[in-house]
């Protein structure tokens, strides 16, 4: 089966999220199951240095504005990309989506217009070769593929759009319509109109064959108005045909056994060794060397909606007993100036490392003993399933990707050996206390606590589930 996959980044080649992740692990995860995807992906600069061999797939003569060409090629890990090479659009110094000084693009509708066209182009066997049965947009970037392909109306393949987070909508003024290729009768409630204005991923939403987002729970939350950001209505409508699946990680890439950016290696039968990293951290950090401490931490971008403030909120119950933190993360300036307010108050029990550094998320993992995620909302999280890998339980607002990949140590949980952590009401200050309270009485138990690490240790968060979740949607639609 052929499928392109249309993304504004993707893994090793680009990347600002975990949208890029995702791109970039389908093609391989599915290639077991006789699935070949290509990404489809802009040509931001450096991308075509990093494409292996390379070669002209084919041209379109005017894309939103100026020439382009499809350039194909590899990267580093195998998959095949289409390139999408018009300077006009995306040869410019900055990032994918944000000018040098932080503002959107101006012309990001024609921009990711153009990502759909293309798709649109290649979905319908009119650029190059290789025709897909399925054209598998991204979030709001890719959202238009899905729109231009059903408005064609001629025979096209089938469609699927994931989100990746939903309050990420692209919304462009309706004067636009005419520049973005889209025609008039396009413009109603059940087409890309929202609010008055252009919708691409509203677009995406209303045409895909199939929606899907990376987490069961997402997939119903979102159907509600408190997660929806306005698109609740539609999803309630369309509920018959959007799922949830949840994201896997690359455990390559995240193995406490064989992880180089740790100091001391581990694995679950040798969870002792997990100790020395944390007396490495605690020296690095200068938090004051107490071993028999339960050392906690957050490692996140430190926004409203990761829900910082209350874990800095709850810190009093942390330090009370007898536990101390590290944060690191960057983000909303008053966040920041929280989180580094809370370790001048108090020095050598908590730490604030303002700032994103790889290695050090890498370390902070080895070292913990627990890690925080308070979100508010979450479509899948990541840093919850390193945790989990790592032996480090994670302590997270039940919402989301969170809610399905930790199960509370409940002491039904607890007793039949199934928990892997603590979960605590999204959005309540008093509700992590209380889970940070029990994960406390339980470290205070060393073998109840290593027991609930080995168990966290042996979950399968891997590329196979979620690819044979994947394939089977794909097969839902075009049938062997
Ligand atoms: P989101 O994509 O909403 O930020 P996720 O949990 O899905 O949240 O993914 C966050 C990713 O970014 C994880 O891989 C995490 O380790 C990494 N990360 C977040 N903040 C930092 C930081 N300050 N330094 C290094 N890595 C970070």
């Amino acid at each position: 089966m052929r499928v392109l996959s249309v993304a504004s980044e993707v893994y090793p080649l680009v990347k600002t999220g975990g949208l890029a992740d995702v791109a970039g692990a389908l093609p391989q995860a599915l290639a077991p199951h006789g699935i070949e995807i290509k990404t489809l992906v802009p040509a931001y600069p450096g991308v075509l240095d990093r494409l292996h061999p390379r070669e002209n797939y084919g041209s379109v003569a005017d894309l939103f504005g100026g020439p382009a060409r499809v350039i194909s090629g590899r990267t580093t890990s195998g998959a095949e990309v289409l390139a999408i090479h018009a300077p006009h659009l995306y040869q410019r110094a900055g990032g994918p989506y944000l000018a040098p000084g932080g503002a959107d693009w101006p012309d990001n509708g024609p921009r990711f217009a153009a990502l759909g066209w293309v798709a649109r182009l290649l979905g319908l066997g009119l650029l190059g070769s290789w025709q897909p049965q399925i054209v598998h947009a991204h979030d709001w970037q890719a959202g238009l593929a899905p729109a231009y392909l059903a408005l064609a109306g001629t025979a096209r393949p089938a469609t699927v759009i994931t989100i990746h987070n939903i309050a990420f909508q692209g919304l462009f003024p309706y004067a636009d319509l005419y520049e973005l290729r889209l025609p008039p009768r396009a413009f109603t409630i059940d087409g890309v109109e929202f609010h008055g204005r252009i919708g691409f991923l509203k677009a995406g939403l209303a045409f895909a064959d199939r929606l899907t987002t990376v987490s069961p729970s997402y997939a119903r939350e979102i159907q509600g108005p408190q997660h929806g950001h306005g698109l609740d209505g539609l999803l309630r409508h369309r509920a018959g045909v959007l799922s949830g699946i949840l994201n896997g990680i690359d455990t390559a890439a995240w193995d406490p056994a064989s992880d180089p950016m740790i100091a001391e290696r581990y694995d679950a039968e040798h969870l002792s060794d997990k100790a020395r990293n944390a007396v490495i951290l605690r020296r690095r950090l200068g938090l004051e060397p107490r071993p028999k401490a339960p050392l906690f931490c957050i490692l996140s971008r430190l926004t409203q909606a990761k829900g910082i403030d209350l874990a800095l909120g709850a810190l009093h119950q942390i330090l009370s007993g007898g536990g101390q933190l590290a944060i690191l993360g960057a983000g909303e300036p008053l966040i920041e100036a929280a989180a580094r307010a809370a370790a001048e108050a108090h020095p050598g029990q908590v730490v604030t490392i303002i700032g994103y550094d790889e290695s050090l998320a890498h370390q902070f993992q080895a070292a913990a003993d627990a890690i925080l995620v308070p979100s508010r909302t979450e479509p899948c999280g990541l840093t919850q399933l390193y945790g989990l890998r790592y032996g480090t339980l994670p302590i997270v607002a039940r919402v989301g990707g969170l809610a399905d990949s930790v199960i509370d140590a409940s002491d039904a949980a607890l007793e039949d050996g199934a928990a892997t952590g603590f979960q605590f009401a999204a959005g309540s200050v008093d509700a992590l206390r209380d889970a940070i309270a029990r994960a406390l009485v339980l470290f205070a138990q060393p073998e109840a606590w290593r027991a609930v690490q080995r168990r966290a240790m042996s979950r399968d968060f891997s590329w196979r589930t979620p690819a044979r979740r994947y394939a089977e949607l794909y097969r839902s639609l075009v049938p062997a």
